[in-house]
């Protein structure tokens, strides 16, 4: 049977998405809604009008499955149910009296200087704090000047973690997991991890500081016991997690769960998936991701960079003409573009992302980079050294790979 699907987006991530389900031959056309000018008429990709802001089936399907969203729409919720289930993540507190939340500040036997907004804040309600002042700062900024809104109204304090951040997804039938390869996101706007904090400048897979015996302890310790403690609670979680991790002197730590794949981690993931995308979430939702498990292209590394408009992640200019070429043997993927008069033109913060897949990462790195300078527009904004912890794990570990 030759199968439609709507893909809800319009970033650099829905696009990827679409490109790999496009390539299914069990899919006749992928529409995405509302897509950008990589998504307008490409193959069997197009764009669609349907409104995703007030469409009542898009209601009723979020509100039957707010609960297992819990994990990421609410961090008190993800926090305390961590606890519940023994997954480790750092010590924490709620409050919903910035007072209290202040006096604990003061008197935390750990030093509790991360301040979290416990709703949903588009990625920015968390403050790093350098002192205990700084952090009071932050409590009374969003509960009292509500900087977030009504997702500062519960606000998560934090003990400080130190370590090196990645990020591994897996897909969850509600029983069984079965974890992608680990990625690592690039979230400072300047190379050298430097300038302010954006969406993610850039990231690769896999991460060779992930080894294969620290993939297996992640998928024990917590994507299974995750998705373990969803089903017991009567909420089982079936579709993609995000687990958010640090990886501490005194072990690995849970920070965040989304619902979700990253952006720009997808850009990286699904170049890397050998199977059928579609078939992937048919196991998934059928629950038969134990006997059909995803395969991945175990000997390739993948780079993503992304190409930002000038200004970002401040205010920025729109409308800039995208000229370059496609360098052949890397993906363009589009985020923040539009199409105007014919031509496509920049419409976002982050406007392109370039991956490239090869036999090593600095390979991957050189290609994605070669890709970005060929496709430039005026004033673009990136960085050239994506994939620089994987590097220097590699170099420190010379003749290691990821496979050993
Ligand atoms: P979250 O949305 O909770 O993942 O937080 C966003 C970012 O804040 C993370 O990607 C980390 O870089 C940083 N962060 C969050 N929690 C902590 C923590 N406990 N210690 C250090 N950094 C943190």
């Amino acid at each position: 049977m030759a199968v439609r699907l709507l893909v809800i987006g319009s970033g650099g991530r829905e696009h990827t998405l679409a490109w790999k389900l496009a390539q299914s031959p069990h899919i006749q056309q992928v529409l995405v809604a509302p897509g950008n000018a990589g998504t307008a008429n490409c193959g069997k990709i197009s764009n669609s009008e349907v409104s995703v802001s007030n469409h009542s089936i898009l209601a009723q399907f979020c509100k039957e499955h707010i609960q297992a969203a819990q994990l990421e729409a609410s961090k008190s919720f993800s926090k305390a149910f961590m606890d519940r289930h023994g997954i480790p993540t750092a010590n924490w507190c709620s409050f919903t009296d910035p007072h209290e939340a202040c006096s604990y500040i003061r008197t935390a036997s750990f030093p509790a200087l991360v301040v979290k907004a416990s709703g949903l804040a588009a990625g920015k309600g968390v403050i790093v704090a350098k002192d205990q002042e700084e952090a009071c700062q932050a409590v009374l900024d969003i509960m009292k000047d509500k900087t977030f809104g009504s997702a500062g109204e519960t606000v998560v304090v934090e003990e400080l973690l130190e370590g090196e951040e990645v990020s591994c997804l897996c897909f969850s039938d509600g029983c069984s997991v079965s974890p992608m390869p680990p990625a690592q996101d690039h979230k400072r706007l300047q190379d050298g991890d430097l300038g302010p904090n954006t969406g993610g400048m850039g990231a690769y897979c896999p991460t060779p500081q992930v080894s294969q015996e620290l993939l297996q302890q992640i998928r024990e310790t917590v994507l299974q016991k995750t998705v373990d403690g969803m089903k017991e609670e009567g909420t089982p979680y079936v579709g993609v997690l995000y687990a958010g991790l640090m990886l501490t002197k005194q072990g690995l730590k849970v920070l965040e769960f989304n619902c979700r794949f990253g952006d720009p981690e997808c850009q990286v993931l699904m170049p890397l998936l050998k199977s059928d995308l579609y078939e992937v979430l048919q196991s998934t939702l059928e629950g038969k991701l134990a006997s059909s498990p995803p395969e991945w292209h175990q000997d390739r590394s993948a780079v993503t960079v992304v190409m930002a408009s000038p200004g970002y992640p401040g205010s920025y200019k729109k409308g800039v003409a995208i000229t370059g070429r496609y360098e052949t043997g890397v993906q363009v993927f589009h985020a923040g573009t539009s199409l105007k008069e014919g031509g496509v033109v920049s419409s976002g913060g982050r406007v392109l992302t370039v991956t490239a897949v090869r036999s090593s990462l600095e390979m991957a790195l050189h290609a994605a980079n070669r890709g970005v300078a060929a496709v430039g527009f005026p004033g673009a904004v990136y960085r050239r050294d994506i994939g620089h912890r994987g590097i220097a794990h590699l170099t420190q570990h010379r003749g290691l790979t990821y496979k050993d």
